[in-house]
């Protein structure tokens, strides 16, 4: 006998809440049950009476959030026959989708942007055997692709725009209200295709709504007779906030942006494919969406590892970062409690945590006794 139950991935944890049936061949790698990490150094720094905690999504089993929405979407693909997936993808869906591909044993067809994809998404794309299609291309140009591709050949998109991923995604908004005991008063995300914004409100939504409602304008599945709500904490739901880089913030400009740019090239999108979606999370929050600069995106990433010990990729600390200044300024209010999604593992991106750490410790010595004193000894 076992000391407690297996955890064996989130779709038989959520089963209720999910559309699969008894005979859903489930294709899951563990992912899900992240740690929900509470801060204390920061808001100590901010020097501001708030909870801040952040849901790890980088230690999913391929190093991302997208893990949630893979295991649903290639479970729904096996289950209606499909041989093959196919994604557009700025490095982590590309990952997961191969990953899980492979666990199914159906072919992954990737589509990614030539030389805008972080080194470790590229090993992991490779490594678990997708055919990796470089564009020379944007996403955006490759998620158009991807979309006119599908109408002419027996693959199924595993993109967000496939409903199926915002349901696995909606579960990591399940986590955080159990752990709680009540949803957070804000939510912070760092905003790409803005499924993921999309997939947490739902989530909230569902776990704070009785059977049979309607729960959000925001859910494909909802027909007003929601059949997966019903949760621990009825009536309780956070204030949503997106927000996105400088230079990819279509929410922000209110329209697409032609040709995005930022360092953190995970949310490297101008034109989102849950536009309509993600204003109703904003407006039926009371949420917003702001955007930072790259300076202040990867000064988060840096705050967070060294102050924190927790090493996100540079598109997860856009949340911290944009909680921070709004913190200070006040728009989030003292007494509250904030969650902050870290959407994906730094390890994934170590080419741009290298580069950022030019001014760091690292020195280099002569292999002798005296040298090592030396070094120590001139720090301390
Ligand atoms: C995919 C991704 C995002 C953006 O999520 P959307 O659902 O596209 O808004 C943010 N951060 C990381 C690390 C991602 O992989």
């Amino acid at each position: 006998m076992p000391f407690r139950e297996r955890y064996t991935g989130l779709i038989n944890r959520y089963r209720d809440h999910l559309p699969v049936s008894d005979d859903t061949r489930i294709i899951s790698l563990g992912e899900g049950n992240t740690p929900l990490i509470r801060l204390k150094n920061i808001p100590q720094m901010l020097g501001k009476d708030v909870d801040i905690y952040v849901k790890y999504e980088g230690l999913n089993p391929t190093g991302s959030f997208k893990d949630r929405g893979m295991t649903m979407a290639v479970t729904k693909a096996v289950e209606e026959g499909s041989n093959a997936i196919i994604c557009a993808s700025t490095g982590n869906t590309s990952a997961a989708a191969a990953a899980y591909a492979a666990r199914a044993g159906i072919t992954a067809f990737v589509l990614i942007p030539e030389g805008k994809i972080a080194m470790g998404k590229l090993a992991q794309a490779m490594m678990y055997g997708a055919v990796t299609i470089q564009i020379r291309g944007n996403f955006d140009e490759g998620m158009e692709l991807v979309k006119q591709v599908a109408e002419q050949a027996p693959v199924t998109i595993v993109n967000s725009v496939n409903p199926y991923r915002l349901q696995g995604q909606k579960t990591a908004a399940f986590e955080i209200v159990e752990e709680l005991g009540r949803a957070p008063d804000y939510h912070c995300l760092p905003v790409g295709n803005a499924g993921n914004i999309t997939a947490h409100w739902i989530g909230y939504c569902e776990y704070s709504a009785q059977k049979g409602t309607r729960v959000t304008e925001s859910c494909a599945f909802c027909d007003g007779n929601c059949r997966y709500a019903g949760g621990p904490v009825i009536g309780s739901r956070p204030v949503m906030i997106g927000y996105q880089a400088a230079g990819s913030a279509p929410f922000v400009r209110g329209e697409a942006v032609k040709n995005p740019d930022t360092v953190a090239t995970a949310i490297r999108i101008g034109n989102p494919q849950s536009w309509d979606r993600a204003w109703k999370v904003k407006e039926e929050s009371g949420g917003w969406f702001d955007e930072l600069s790259d300076a202040d995106i990867l000064a988060a990433q840096k705050l967070l590892a060294q102050r924190e010990g927790i090493f996100c990729e540079p598109a997860s600390a856009a949340s911290i970062g944009g909680v921070m200044r709004d913190v200070q300024s006040g728009r989030i209010p003292e007494g509250s409690t904030i969650v902050c999604t870290l959407t994906g593992n730094g390890l994934k991106d170590p080419d741009t945590a290298i580069k950022q750490c030019g001014d760091s410790r690292m020195v280099t010595i002569d292999a002798n006794l005296a040298s090592v004193k030396d070094a120590i000894l001139g720090i301390l």
